[in-house]
Formats: C-alpha cells, structure tokens, sequence
C-alpha cells in the first residue's frame, strides 16, 4: 500500500511571510505589485521587518554579556548590512570590500572583525588603518601585520583565530577539527602567543569558530562548552588579558523536509550559565557570537517567472527565467550531497488544488539548472512568480551570475 503523504517528511511552514488574497506579501506588498515595482524579474527580496524580529528574539533571549555580531558574507548588500549594523552589536567581515561596506555603516571599528585565509598585504594594510580587528589566521599572518603595522606605525589589533582540537557535531559545513586552511592550530597557539609579546601588537583574544548550519542546540551547546574551555586555557599564554572572544555561531535555519527551525532556548540558558562559570577566568572579555543565516536566511526569497509549461514523457515542466546561476544553493550545487528541494511556491497564487509533481527548471543548458524538483503545487500557469524561500543568504553573491550570460538579478530590501 502506498504511504499517506502525511507520513513523509514536509516543509515547515513559511510563516515568516503572511499571505494575504492568496499572494505572499514581502513588506506588506503583494507580490505581483513588488515584481511591478522592481521592475523585471528574477530578483531577491528582503524583508526587513523579519530580520529586525529574528534579532529582537535573539536579543531577548541571549545572555546580556554575549554581544551579536552579523557575519557579512551571508548577505552583503550595503543596505541588509546598513539595516544589521542598527540592530547588532557588531560586524563580521572576510574580505577589503566587505570591510569597506561595514565602516560605511558607521560601525566603530572595533565592533568589526576581519577573518578568512590568504589576506594580501593591502587587506591587511586597509584594516590596519581601519583599526578593525584582525582575525589572524596564521603565524606568518601574524608576523605580517606586525611588520606592516610598524610601516604605518599603527599598532593593529589582532586576535588569533583558532583551529580548535574539537568539531562541531553534524554541522552543515565543517570549518574546523583536523587539518584546516582556517586559524592557527589549538596546539601551536600557545607558542605563537608567547612570540608575539615581542611584536608591536594590540592583543584583542581569541577567534573560534567551529561550523555553520547546525540545526542541533546539543552540538551548538557542546561546541560553545569547549570553546570557552580552550580559550581559558590558551589565555594563560596571553600576551595581555584576553579582551574579545568570538564563540563563532553556527546556528543552522531549516531548508528541506523534515528540518525543524532550531530551539534557542537550551543554547541561550548554556551560554548564561558558560558566562557564569567562565567570567572570573576572563574579567576582560567581551563575548560574541557571530551569526550570518540565521539573522537574514529567513527573510529573503528569490523570485523568477514561468516562461514555459510543458509536458515531458509524464512530467510537467515550469521553465522560468532564473535558475542556478542566480542561486545556486538552492539548484543544489552549493555544498549539498544529495540534492534536496528549497521550500517554493507560487507567490501569486499560494494555494490551490495540487495538480501533481512540477519541475521548476531555469533556463541553462545543463541538466543541474532545477529549483524545484517533482514539487507538489497548484497549477502553474506562464507568467506566475515562483517563489523560492529560505533565499536571504548565500543566494545571489554565491551563484555564478555570468555562467551561459543571462541578465543579473535585482536585490531589494523592503
Ligand atoms: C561563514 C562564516 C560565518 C557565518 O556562518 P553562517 O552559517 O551564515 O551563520 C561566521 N563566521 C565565520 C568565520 C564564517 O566563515
């Protein structure tokens, strides 16, 4: 017998996003009239409301001495970060011109942060004279910025990002543990620190981040138990008292069937109670978390047109005018294994009568180009606005835009 449907394993709801005339609204504007005001499809649409909603939740419930930081790279148009400054306490940034966007919102810049392998001279050089902090990543990085900041004859900020002996359980994507390209290795960590009380260097603590896309409060939990732990104990080493602690973040949102949206509340009690115990160890530190999806994922959807319906061989095919080019992520050729469906839907008519599987295809000449794959939806006519959620990060500076040279898409923020 053939399984009810209810059994498998569904989206969650979309109910960051109200429907209203069975239209979704982004900013309380119907979708087809947004389309209209843009100007053309495909684009990007941001909701600025939700954002601000996801960071007054975190706020509420993060410990008071744990500041919030927004990792740039996740969504790095000026104005989401324009909007993200106002609402955190801080930036992240991992390249010159996200450094330069994030001074351009007025951000002290010592409330911003400058990660990522291989930084060349100028980078160096332009966050020196920012006076941002510099998340080293090596011990030649180090003696680097030592070396330019007395060429400048401007003491840099510095902490030593570290790659720690641990991982973060079930992570989307593993940025440490093992043999990694990022930070300096927990092991030889305190040797670096003992040398670089010889540099003319304004030691700021420490960088520790351990994976992004966890959906797991036990793994988030475990990660920022032993963060703390290794940090306390390569402050010994410290040149001067460790003033500024980055936990890292990697707070997950859910993406396909069966993911759940992650329980704040265990990880927001763990980390009051890691404040606690840790405070006395380190008087001076300013704790941060540094978190990119989880602040903006939610609310972005991208937005592309049917083009074409057609009917393949017992399938139905919606041919739209976007695709993998400007999201990757969601055709499944950013970091998936096995390719899972983004949640979609027809922006212009939400719901209806499912009239079986459609694939959502976009218009490259490759068989990688689906957004959506045997999607059950409401008839799909051409000129209806699919929708793809969960598509405020990683989504248009992620893709490759030039890949077969069709037009860009369009970002706004409403
Ligand atoms: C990418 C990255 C982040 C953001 O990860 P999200 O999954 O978007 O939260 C944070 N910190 C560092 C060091 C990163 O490289």
């Amino acid at each position: 017998m053939k399984k009810a449907s209810g059994e498998r394993p569904r989206h969650i709801a979309m109910d960051q996003f109200q429907v209203r005339d069975n239209c979704l609204l982004v900013g309380d504007i119907p979708l087809p009239r947004l389309a209209h005001r843009v100007g053309q499809t495909p684009f990007y649409a941001y909701d600025r409301q939700i954002m601000t909603q996801r960071v007054e939740t975190l706020n509420r419930r993060l410990p008071d001495e744990v500041s919030l930081h927004y990792a740039v790279k996740a969504n790095p148009m000026p104005a989401v970060v324009q909007h993200m400054s106002r609402l955190t306490n801080g930036l992240d940034v991992a390249s010159l011109r996200e450094m330069r966007t994030a001074l351009d919102t007025g951000t002290p810049p010592n409330k911003i942060s400058f990660a990522g392998p291989g930084k060349a001279d100028i980078e160096l050089r332009a966050a020196i004279a920012a006076s941002v902090i510099i998340n080293a990543e090596s011990a030649a990085e180090v003696a680097r910025i030592a070396r330019l900041g007395d060429s400048l004859s401007i003491r840099p900020r510095v902490a030593i990002r570290v790659n720690p002996d641990f991982q973060l359980k079930t992570s989307g994507m593993k940025m440490s543990g093992g043999p990694k390209p990022f930070g300096v290795d927990a092991e030889q960590v305190p040797a670096l620190l003992r040398r670089m009380k010889s540099y003319e260097l304004d030691f700021q603590g420490f960088h520790i981040f351990s994976g992004s896309q966890n959906l797991r409060p036990e793994s988030i939990i475990e990660a920022q138990t032993q963060t703390l732990d290794l940090a306390t104990r390569l402050a010994d080493d410290a040149p001067s008292p460790v003033k500024w602690l980055n936990l890292g973040g990697g707070f997950g949102i859910p993406y396909f069937p069966g993911d759940q949206r992650l329980d704040l509340q265990p990880i927001a009690d763990n980390l009051a109670n890691l404040v606690r115990e840790y405070r006395p160890r380190l008087p001076e530190a300013e704790f941060v978390i540094e978190l990119g999806r989880y602040l903006v994922g939610e609310a972005g959807i991208y937005v592309c047109e049917v083009i074409d319906v057609k009917e393949s061989r017992g399938e139905t095919f919606a041919v739209t005018n976007g695709g993998l080019h400007h999201h990757l992520s969601a055709s499944g050729n950013f970091g998936q294994l096995i390719r899972k469906n983004y949640p979609v839907c027809i922006g212009n008519r939400v719901t209806g009568a499912d009239t079986g599987p459609v694939n959502v295809v976009g218009p490259l000449c490759t068989p990688l180009d689906i957004l959506a794959d045997k999607y059950s939806l409401p008839r799909v006519d051409v000129g209806d606005l699919i929708v793809v959620f969960q598509s405020g990060a990683y989504g248009y500076t992620a893709s490759p835009q030039d890949f077969l040279s069709h037009p860009e898409p369009i970002e706004v923020l409403v």
